[in-house]
This record gives structure tokens, C-alpha cells and sequence, in this order.
């Protein structure tokens, strides 16, 4: 299935469904061995503005298209990736490191998306209404415009497809700057969305600097809107650039999501649930538990179980068959983790599993688990790696406090017998979504997306349309 990966890998950008080369190119490694796997033009100002022309020019007649074609179009584009979902799932294995059942399971994901906004598209309903000035108000959703969208390397197909699948259900037409790591799953997608019959100039594929190519979208008067994906650094400075020009702007940022487990949880449960939410791409999403809270009767037997099993689960290259865990994606994000644990032990956190890089050497973990220590940390920053740290709490208002005690509020999970705790956790924690007695919240169908500094708007679900649409009123006097 490697092989079928590499067939899908191609060595340049799309410009208006025109392939683009240049001398000075960028290269993606196999985070698993730091062989390079390929290379990316390294495109610049010139290119970027040629893309935005090209969206800019397309729009016209892209919006105004009957949205059913659009459907169809989404339809074919969902068929072609679903008959590649082998060859795509394996090329981001490549690019990424993830197992390669992950990176598959990523595509069915991702093509949820565009299944989900084929829908949307023929749901663009507006209102009549009777006015107060005795005209009758009809309300139409107009595509925003040409959107600019910059995404990260954690999810290649699935931060694409979010972005995508409502931008073109809605009309809008597209500039993608794919994160330098993991390009080729980006240009793959946008190669089957033009043989599934896309419009040349709907959709262009910009690789090289992200500052560069960010810089000239953001400045950009032709991009309306701009999504992005990505640290939230990143996104403050995003926003600002965009504010000249008054863009829309959805920005999914970092988290440091908290998961709780009160006494009366069927520990078993969160112990397998923690795994399933924690090691999703090798820790790497900003849903991830960031850190652990287990009320203190219970604390030493579910970390106790937590670390039994977390030894077990295993680490691997991609295509080894049964890895849960792979590589990381850079060197530096090994010093983080190495970092994060540093600071645990130093702050009275001992090491109840792993601790330390993985025999596999390069950028491989052991998935650890540490039990005490000082929280702060985590709820300042994302580890993105395969480290939990467990907490001890006592109270349910105590925990409450350190759980909304961060700037960020975007995943959050609790595990309770007790449904009116539940409830309760549910509508008081500050987060943009909670889970329940799982650790798995995402599907096309729920909304997804933050409060606090872990950003606004949301991908997916009913609401995940609105981002590309602009409500137009048109007033008709009647005589
Ligand atoms: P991460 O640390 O997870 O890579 P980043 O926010 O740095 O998160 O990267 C997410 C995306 O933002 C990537 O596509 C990256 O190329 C892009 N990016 C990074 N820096 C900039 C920038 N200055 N302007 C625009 N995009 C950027």
C-alpha cells in the first residue's frame, strides 16, 4: 500500500487547474525515517496572487451556479476519493506518520465532510417575511466569496475537506496553502476534485513559506474570507492581517483540553476512552487531553489502569500492522514532550509508564503517563505528543476551576455516573465542546470549534455553511 501512496504523490502546485513547477523546491520527509519522500515548488508572491486572480475570476459564475451542480460536483468528487481511500490513506501515512488504518480511517473522515455539504448545498433555503413598512422581505445566502484557506499537517485531508466541502457547497472558490510537512495529500485531493469536474480557477493549491503565502492571502482585497487551522499564535496574527481588508475569518486554534473523571465513572471506560482521545495521531490534535483530572479516591486505580494499558499500546513506522502510535512529526515536537514530562517530575509528577524516547530512536515516544505534579503547564499549552498527566482533585466546583482555569476552551471531556453532574459539567465547562463518557466527539454531523483564545466559528454540522454564506435581503414594495 506504500506503493499505491507514492502513485498519488505529485511533485507540484495547482494555479486554475494548471500544474505549476519551479527550480527552488521544498522537501517532505517520512517522519518515521527522515527519508525524503518528494518535493514541493516553492512558490512566492508572484504565484499566490496569480491564485487569488484566478478565484477572484472564477467566482461569478461559480456562485451563481445551481447549487444541485455543486451537489453533483461533491458527489463525483466524494466517489473518486472513496474508489482512492486506499492510495490517499497511504500517502498521508507517508507525509505524516500516522498508522496507516488511522490515515485510512482519516479519509472516511474527511470525505464525511464533502458527503455532508453535498447536502447543504441543496439546502441553502432563505425566508420570506412580511415588513413593518408594508414590503415583503425575501432573504437569500450568497457565497461570501474567494476564501483563503491555511491548514495544518495533523489532519491533510480532513482540515481540508471541512473547509472545502462547505466553501464549494456554498459557491465560493478557494486558495489553499497546505502546511509545508504534508503537502501532497492537499494536491491529491485538488487532483481528483478537477476529475470529478471542477471549474479551472475554483480551486488552486499554493505551496512554499507560509509567511510569504499567508501574507499576500491575508493583504489580499479579492479574499474574503479566510479559515484557518492551525496554533494559535499563528491565528492572532492571521487575524490582524486580515483585519485591513475586513475579512471573515473562522480560526480553529490550539487547545488544552481537559478530561475528568469523577469517582462514580465506570473507570474501565475512561481508561479506554482517555487512549482513544489521547493517542489520535500519536497525541498530535488539539482535542487531544492535554490533562487528566481523576477525583482522588479513585486517582491511583485509574492511573494504575491507565498506565497498564497505555504500556501495551504500540509504536510503530505507519504500515506495520497493529501500530497505534507512530512518530512525531518534527524533532522539536520530541523536545516538547521531553520538556513537558522535564517539568512534571520537577514539579512532584512521578512516571507511572514510558518517560522516555522510544527504542525506535528518531522522532518516537513511549506513551507515558505520570500521575501529580503541577497542572499549570497544561493548562497553558498542548503537549501534542503521547504524554498524560494525571491530576488528583477532590471537589466538582475544584475542578470545575482548574478546568476553565486556561486560556483556551476548545475540547473537553468528562466521565460521570451521574447524569445531573453531567449536565451540569456539560453546560458549565468553557469549552467549545464536551464529551460525555467518550472520547471521540468529532464527525462531520456536530459542530466543531472553540471559545476563548481557542478561536471562533464552526466546521461541520447544520451550522459549519454559515461561515461561507452572507445573508442578502431583497425588499419588494408591493402595490
Ligand atoms: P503547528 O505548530 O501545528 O505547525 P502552525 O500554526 O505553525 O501550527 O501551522 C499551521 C499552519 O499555519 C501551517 O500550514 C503553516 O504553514 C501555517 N503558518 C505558519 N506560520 C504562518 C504565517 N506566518 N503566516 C501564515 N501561515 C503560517
Amino acid at each position: 500500500s506504500r506503493d499505491a501512496g507514492l502513485a498519488l504523490l505529485r511533485e507540484h502546485a495547482l494555479i486554475a487547474g494548471e500544474t505549476v513547477t519551479a527550480s527552488r523546491r521544498i522537501a517532505v520527509d517520512d517522519p518515521a525515517t527522515d527519508e525524503i519522500i518528494g518535493h514541493v515548488p516553492d512558490l512566492g508572491v508572484e504565484e499566490t496572487e496569480r491564485a487569488i486572480q484566478a478565484a477572484h475570476d472564477a467566482f461569478p459564475d461559480w456562485s451563481r451556479s445551481d447549487p444541485h451542480k455543486r451537489a453533483a460536483f461533491l458527489r463525483e468528487w466524494a466517489r473518486l476519493i472513496d474508489e482512492n481511500a486506499e492510495a490517499l490513506g497511504a500517502l498521508m501515512a507517508l507525509e505524516n506518520g500516522k498508522p496507516f488504518e488511522e490515515a485510512r480511517g482519516e479519509v472516511a473522515y474527511a470525505n464525511s465532510f464533502i458527503k455532508w455539504f453535498a447536502g447543504e448545498a441543496e439546502r441553502l433555503i432563505g425566508e420570506t417575511q412580511d415588513s413593518p413598512l408594508g414590503h415583503v422581505i425575501l432573504t437569500f445566502r450568497e457565497a461570501v466569496g474567494p476564501c483563503a484557506f491555511i491548514t495544518p499537517w495533523n489532519f491533510p485531508a480532513a482540515m481540508l475537506t471541512r473547509k472545502l466541502g462547505p466553501a464549494f457547497a456554498a459557491g465560493c472558490t478557494a486558495v489553499v496553502k497546505p502546511a509545508s510537512q504534508t503537502p501532497f495529500t492537499a494536491i491529491a485531493l485538488a487532483e481528483l476534485a478537477h476529475k470529478a469536474g471542477l471549474p479551472k480557477g475554483v480551486l488552486s493549491v499554493v505551496t512554499g513559506d507560509a509567511a510569504t503565502i499567508g501574507g499576500v492571502l491575508t493583504a489580499s482585497p479579492l479574499i474574503r474570507k479566510l479559515s484557518f487551522t492551525g496554533s494559535t499564535p499563528i491565528g492572532r496574527l492571521l487575524a490582524e492581517q486580515s483585519a485591513p481588508t475586513l475579512k471573515r475569518v473562522s480560526m480553529e486554534l490550539g487547545g488544552a483540553a481537559p478530561l475528568i473523571v469523577f469517582a462514580d465513572a465506570d473507570l474501565d471506560l475512561a481508561v479506554a476512552e482517555t487512549i482513544r482521545g489521547k493517542f489520535r495521531n500519536s497525541g498530535q490534535t488539539c482535542v487531544c487531553p492535554n490533562r487528566v483530572y481523576v477525583q482522588r479516591e479513585v486517582a491511583e486505580t485509574y492511573a494504575g489502569k491507565l498506565a497498564e494499558a497505555v504500556s501495551k499500546v504500540p509504536v510503530g513506522p505507519a504500515f506495520e500492522p497493529g501500530v497505534k502510535v507512530g512518530p512525531l512529526i518534527e524533532d522539536k515536537a520530541v523536545h516538547k514532550v521531553l520538556d513537558h514530562l522535564a517539568l512534571t517530575k520537577a514539579s512532584g509528577g512521578e512516571v507511572l509508564t514510558g518517560g522516555e524516547r522510544h527504542a525506535l530512536g528518531g522522532r518516537f515516544f513511549q506513551p507515558t503517563v505520570t500521575l501529580g505534579g503541577d497542572d499549570g503547564l497544561f493548562r497553558r499549552e498542548e503537549t501534542f505528543g503521547p504524554l498524560i498527566p494525571v491530576f488528583p482533585f477532590d471537589s466538582e466546583d475544584e475542578v470545575l476551576k482548574m478546568a476553565n482555569d486556561s486560556d483556551f476552551g476548545l475540547a473537553s471531556y468528562v466521565f460521570t455516573r451521574d447524569l445531573d453532574r453531567a449536565m451540569r459539567m456539560g453546560r458549565r465547562i468553557e469549552a467549545g465542546m464536551c464529551g460525555i463518557n467518550t472520547g471521540l466527539i468529532s464527525t462531520a454531523v456536530a459542530p466543531f470549534g472553540g471559545v476563548k483564545q481557542s478561536g471562533y466559528g464552526r466546521e461541520g454540522s447544520i451550522h459549519g455553511i454559515d461561515e461561507y454564506v452572507a445573508v442578502k435581503q431583497v425588499t419588494l414594495a408591493l402595490r
